[in-house]
């Protein structure tokens, strides 16, 4: 089969990264018998310096041409100093939204190789965490009205507004409580329904949405009870659904405890089989350029894509069990080394996974 790629390697660790992803789904592509065809495109901060925006109308164009998309990451120090509107993060917000892609699923597995990279005692993670968190993505705080006004008693002001609409409520939790059905039968929604009237209607529309499945347990948490029970017991959770904001800040919380933040893809997906798939990491400045960063969460997000976009599970399969196989065998990037094991460099790791195919 032939599917069109439309690879976005960004800024930072981007374009390390993104490499090596495409040289894993290329060896993907020989074993199976597909044509995956790959076409880069610029958006972010390397846009912002090539032609002036963080996102051409051409990389738009033909990301809703593509039959998906493979994301590095974008932003860094160059760009920090731009207005809002002008930064390299906004282009991402304008393909999520352009591309309705409303659902972002950011699964949270510890590897049971990565125990000893985990920071939470043995006795907490038991025999692994497994967790699924489904966040809303094109709505809420992020996308809500925002601005600066001034008044005479209190000077500046800045506002953000959070706004969910029924329906957009009702799409994700349907995601959330399929993926559920999936997997151990779990939905956790987290909100701020003490204080937040966006949440007081979130929770009264999970709830109505939790009546057509049920098979599964609807558990609802604020948010603040959440990112400790994160920490305190992550093993309780199956999948957490939450909105843009609280989803966003839970997921980095939760890729923590996986080891390092370098293992966790994403996929983000709307009503078609169109989808964006990117590590949930930013573009790592610190670290760019010196062949250090670790490329599983992109090499992950494209078995995602393989797997949610082009239908491929075999495929995506032999990617994850690849990974596994790496972790195996001891080699690890800098970020996951805490015993002694095996040091590699980004291209190493690409490598080796590549090997294990
Ligand atoms: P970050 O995720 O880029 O980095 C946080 C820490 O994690 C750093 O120490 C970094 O070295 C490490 N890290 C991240 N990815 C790694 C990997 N694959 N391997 C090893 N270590 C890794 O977050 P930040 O420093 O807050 O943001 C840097 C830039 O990225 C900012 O401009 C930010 O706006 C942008 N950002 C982009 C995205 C995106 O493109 N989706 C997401 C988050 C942040």
């Amino acid at each position: 089969m032939n599917f069109q790629i439309a690879v976005i390697p960004g800024d930072g660790i981007g374009p390390e990264i993104i490499n090596e992803a495409i040289k894993v789904l290329e060896t993907i592509g020989k074993k199976y018998h597909h044509h995956f065809h790959f076409q880069k495109l610029l958006a972010g901060g390397c846009a912002i310096d090539k032609v002036g925006t963080c996102l051409p109308d051409e990389t738009l164009d033909l990301c809703k041409k593509s039959d998906s998309i493979l994301l590095g990451a974008v932003g860094g120090p160059k760009w920090d100093t731009l207005p809002g509107e002008q930064r390299p993060e906004k282009a991402l917000l304008r393909l999520r939204k352009e591309l309705n892609l409303f659902a972002n699923l950011r699964p949270a597995l510890l590897f049971p190789q990565l125990k000893d990279a985990c920071p939470l005692k043995k006795e907490i993670v038991g025999n692994g965490i497994d967790i699924c968190v489904v966040r809303e993505l094109t709505g809420g705080i992020y996308f809500g009205e925002k601005g600066r006004k001034s008044s005479d008693i209190m000077g500046e002001i800045a506002y953000d507004v959070e706004s969910y609409s029924v329906s957009e409520i009702k799409r994700i939790a349907k995601i959330a409580f399929e993926i559920a059905g999936k997997r151990k039968k779990k939905v956790t929604s987290v909100d701020k329904a003490n204080v937040l009237e966006s949440s007081k209607l979130w929770r009264s529309v999970v709830e109505e949405i939790a009546n057509d499945y049920p098979d599964i347990t609807l558990h609802h948490m604020y948010i603040d009870n959440a990112s400790m029970q994160l920490i305190r017991d992550p093993k309780q959770f199956d999948v957490i659904v939450t909105s843009n904001m609280f989803g966003d800040i839970l997921s980095d919380e939760a890729s923590i405890i996986t080891g390092s933040i370098g293992m966790l893809p994403s996929a983000s997906l709307g009503n078609s089989t169109l989808g964006m798939y990117e590590p949930i990491h930013g573009s790592a400045p610190d670290i760019a350029g010196k062949n250090k960063a670790n490329p599983i969460a992109t090499i992950l997000s494209a078995a995602m894509m393989l797997r949610y976009s082009f239908n491929l599970n075999k495929e995506a399969q032999a990617i994850e069990d690849a990974v596994t196989k790496v972790l195996k065998q001891g080699y690890r990037t800098p970020d996951l080394i805490h015993t002694e094991m095996q040091l590699v460099s980004t291209k190493e790791m690409g490598e080796q996974i590549i090997k294990n195919i």
